[in-house]
């Protein structure tokens, strides 16, 4: 059996048809497109898993169903991406009811977070762990939580939303209203719209972590304090929810070693119980695939 994964993003959808192994068939990415309606994106998206599926050489009677990781606020028991920061026009979208309508097959819906940390720990970087949690710093940030070997939901999937959790005031308002959240510090939009302030031109976050890596002094500090606050949320994450291992997934991650080493040492420093200073802080097994393999295993017969 198979199914289709469908990760999607603040910039943007990757999608794949996924086997009971967890490999991927077929993968494709698209933009995510801002500009145009919520429901024209969706029938992108549609048309575009129905060519993979084509692609990949697996017929639809074999699909058990389509997966999606979204981000939140969501509703994942009416099937509806609520109000997320991330995609400002995606204001209560049936996204479920949608798909069921247009591939008359079962559709599950997750926030990408606990999508990706299902993945991390069927296949990935924390196989078979009972207390874990997976972190994505990409357009925006969230987490998903292992507690006692199961996935936390809490009332409409949105748990493990970290994002919003106010970490330093002095940073300025958030896309929420607060002050000083996670999201607003450290994802990669955060990132390169601060890291711009500072260099007095407009930069991609890929772009400041290159400057930072050549010693740029202006932005060296910068982003020391950014690994600093990515630390710290780690370490409220693991004093509250005992955490034997911190994986970190999400394109930001892309920057590589220095992130985890900084924030490795932070978590061995300051994590209250002398436990939770041994917790590992290690990269996404499944990479940047983490998200859409997650999503697509929603659908398959693997054990939650
Ligand atoms: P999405 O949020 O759409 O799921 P990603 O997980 O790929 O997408 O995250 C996108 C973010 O990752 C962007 O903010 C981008 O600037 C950042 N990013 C992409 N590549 C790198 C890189 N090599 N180093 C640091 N940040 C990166
Ligand atoms: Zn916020």
């Amino acid at each position: 059996h198979y199914a289709v994964g469908i990760d999607i993003g603040g910039t943007k959808v990757a999608m794949a048809v996924v086997d009971e192994a967890g490999s991927m068939l077929a993968h494709h990415v698209i933009p995510m497109d801002l500009s145009i309606q919520p429901e024209e994106m969706l029938d992108r998206i549609c048309e575009e898993v129905t060519m993979l599926v084509t692609r990949s050489g697996v017929a639809w009677d074999s699909i058990l169903g389509v997966g999606i990781g979204a981000p939140g606020p969501l509703d994942i028991k009416q099937g509806k991406i609520t109000c997320p920061p991330n995609l400002p026009s995606w204001l209560d979208i049936s996204i479920v009811d949608y798909m069921e309508n247009h591939f008359s097959k079962q559709i599950i819906l997750e926030n990408d977070a606990n999508a990706a940390a299902f993945a991390e720990k069927w296949l990935g970087a924390a196989k078979g762990e009972d207390h874990f949690i997976y972190l994505t710093i990409s357009t925006g940030i969230g987490a998903g939580i292992f507690c006692d070997g199961k996935l936390l939901h809490g009332h409409k999937g949105n748990a493990g939303d970290i994002g919003h959790g106010v970490m330093d005031p002095s940073f300025g308002p958030c896309t929420c209203g607060q002050i000083g959240c996670l999201e607003s510090i450290a994802s990669g939009t955060a990132i390169a719209k601060r890291g711009s302030a500072i260099m007095g031109e407009e930069l991609t976050a890929k772009e400041i972590f290159e400057l930072y890596f050549n010693g740029n002094t202006k932005i060296f500090l910068y982003i020391q304090r950014v690994f600093d606050v990515i630390g710290a949320a780690c370490v409220s994450l693991i004093n509250t929810f005992d955490a034997e291992k911190i994986v970190i997934g999400g394109g930001v991650t892309q920057v590589g070693e220095a992130l985890f080493e900084h924030v490795q040492s932070y978590v061995s420093s300051y994590a209250l119980n002398p436990s939770g200073r041994e917790t590992k802080v290690v990269p996404a097994g499944l990479a940047q695939h983490a998200g859409v393999i997650g999503a697509g295993a929603l659908c398959l017969d693997v054990s939650k």
